[in-house]
């Protein structure tokens, strides 16, 4: 199987496609992945803790968000940081529950990117 550019590899993330084959569903539910890929039957968890990855996207993106909201908000429109805490704080809750999803798609279309042994060969 060839391998395909970067660019279709994350439209299919963003889309919650399997990164080999673009068809088969990576979730059954929202929180809840397929063990393998419904198309081409690519084993989506390669070991234990394979996800644990997608965390460090998750949490930096929601980091870096928030740094760049509070610094924005704060310095440049003089929010007292009273009247900003409870909206950063809530977003610190609810972007990485609702980003999950895509957080473990990208991490799965990054490492079939740059690990091209195992998701490119025939046997999965
Ligand atoms: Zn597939």
């Amino acid at each position: 199987m060839q391998k395909p550019p970067l660019g279709t590899l994350l439209g299919r993330a963003f889309r919650l496609r399997c990164p080999r084959c673009g068809m088969g569903k990576l979730f059954r539910s929202f929180f809840r992945m397929h063990e393998r890929c419904e198309s081409c039957d690519l084993k989506y968890e390669r070991a234990p803790g394979y996800f644990l990855g997608s965390i460090y996207i998750n949490y930096g993106l929601t980091a870096m968000s928030t740094t760049i909201a509070y610094v924005m908000l704060h310095f440049g429109k003089n929010i007292p940081n009273k009247e900003l805490m409870p909206y950063l704080i809530g977003f610190c809750v609810i972007f990485p529950t609702l980003f999950y999803r895509y957080a473990r798609a990208l991490w799965i279309s990054l490492d079939s990117f740059f690990d091209t042994q195992e998701f490119w060969s025939d046997e999965s």
